[in-house]
């Protein structure tokens, strides 16, 4: 983040240009703009341009907003009368109301460059994108505004020493790019508990920035590729829908990503026993007892998923399940989550992949915290590991087309993407990293 927010700095004046430009040419339109930085070569005059002010003409006073502060006990302790306060949160009511100061938000003063120093805005932070004015100097007027958003577009690349965090980690990179790879792309495909030494991915990227100055986190993947046992895995994100605003990420054949399930129903857990139909256990004498369920040992509390949508057809507690609950999630396909502590969902319920339908606990016959999962194909409980489960929503034949052309160049960007390990040797040299992680375009030679 301080690599990201420093080599930001040094574009400063660079970038607010841009900004201007663009600001003035389609206001509306601002958000959706990606700005690579490196590109733009502009002098600019010394401006210090925030909230739409040219900060050199005042005197800034920075504060945040304390126990005990009002509008009015800010003002009067900077000299205005209260009168004119009256006056000010009279006018302004309309757009903001003044008693919603939240204690720690930050605000600023700008005042007069004489020796008074007296008020004449009040900006008020309650967010960090958007802000509040209150003009006072000559006439009142008061407005809401939001600071400006940059897209930047980057590239990462990473061999995979032990996990996926720490080569993240390693190189300055956001860990939310580590959640998004494992848990919202290659999560039915790639399993990141069992990541190989050696695979690796290369992934762009956009981060998103608030007023060009401060680093608000890595706003979405666009494309990655992920080789893990020496096979590729490719994934491009693509509107299906453009009235929904759905995205979703396909691979280099059209084939999506998602599963139509999960590939277990708590996160972080640990598979203490799998389907077995030839189980021994010492509770029933060492006699086998089929075990026609996964059990994913996790703490009691644990949040329990639906691993598809489906329709809740049962949720009781009886007998060895304790609390359990059942899915249906078409004419094929059914699950049941068994020894909940507590449910979260009625029968007749339609529930949505990955909705909290219960809490893990130890109700029935059970030795320690655990959810057993179970899974019928047509009515046969059968171990879902082995199952080629179905992809969800498959792209439509008329959207392929379009789809596979769209990703061409993306995907021949990602092919010329050399990993950095190739290329540098040394890893102590953050400033050749940060711009070749800003810089697609000179990245490739
Ligand atoms: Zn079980």
């Amino acid at each position: 983040m301080d690599r990201a927010r420093n080599s930001s700095v040094g574009n400063k004046y660079i970038v607010l240009i841009v900004l201007a430009v663009l600001f003035a040419a389609c206001k509306k339109d601002l958000k959706e703009e990606v700005i690579v930085v490196e590109e733009v070569e502009v002098e600019l005059p010394p401006e210090n341009i925030e909230f739409g002010f040219n900060l050199n003409d005042y005197v800034v006073k920075r504060d945040t907003i304390k126990r005990g502060d009002s509008f009015g006990v800010i003002l009067e302790r900077n000299k205005v009368g209260y009168p004119k306060i009256f006056h000010i949160t009279e006018k302004a009511k309309d757009t903001f109301d003044i008693r919603r100061l939240q204690v720690g938000k930050p605000y600023t003063l700008l005042c007069s460059k004489d020796s008074l120093e007296l008020p004449q805005s009040f900006i008020y932070q309650p967010n960090l994108e958007e802000f509040v004015v209150i003009n006072f100097k000559d006439s009142i007027h008061a407005y809401k505004s939001k600071k400006p958003i940059t897209y930047v577009e980057k590239i990462a690349t990473g061999v995979i020493n032990s996990s996926i965090s720490l080569t993240l980690e390693e190189k300055g990179l956001s860990p939310r790019l580590a959640y998004k790879l494992a848990d919202e792309i290659y999560a039915w495909t790639i399993d990141f508990r069992r990541l190989q030494k050696g695979d690796r991915f290369k992934v762009i990227y956009t981060d998103k920035y608030i007023d060009d100055s401060i680093y608000a986190g890595v706003h979405d993947i666009k494309a990655a590729y992920f080789e893990h046992n020496k096979e590729p895995f490719y994934a491009f994100e693509f509107m299906t829908d453009s009235v929904k605003e759905i995205k979703d990420y396909f691979n280099d054949e059209a084939k999506n990503l998602r599963r139509a399930f999960l590939k277990a129903p708590v996160k972080f857990s640990r598979i203490s026993s799998r389907y077995n139909l030839k189980r021994r256990i010492a509770v029933y004498g060492y006699k086998v007892r089929a075990h026609k369920g996964t059990d994913f040992a996790a703490p009691i509390g644990t949040p329990i998923m639906a691993t598809a949508n489906g329709t809740v057809t049962k949720s009781e507690r009886r007998g060895g399940n304790g609390n359990y609950v059942k899915i249906r999630h078409n004419a094929t396909y059914e699950t049941q989550y068994l020894h909940m502590r507590k449910r979260n969902v009625k029968v007749g319920q339609f529930v949505k992949q990955g909705d909290v339908i219960g809490w893990v606990g130890m109700t029935g016959n059970t030795g320690g915290p655990h959810v057993c999962y179970r899974f019928w194909v047509n009515g046969r409980q059968v171990d879902p590991f082995r199952q080629k489960l179905p992809e969800a929503k498959p792209i439509s034949d008329s959207l392929k087309t379009e789809y596979l052309y769209f990703i061409q160049p993306i995907k021949q960007q990602l092919d010329d993407i050399n990993f950095l390990e190739d290329v540098f040797e040394d890893q102590n040299q953050p400033e050749h990293l940060i711009k070749q992680n800003n810089n697609p375009i000179s990245y490739n030679d």
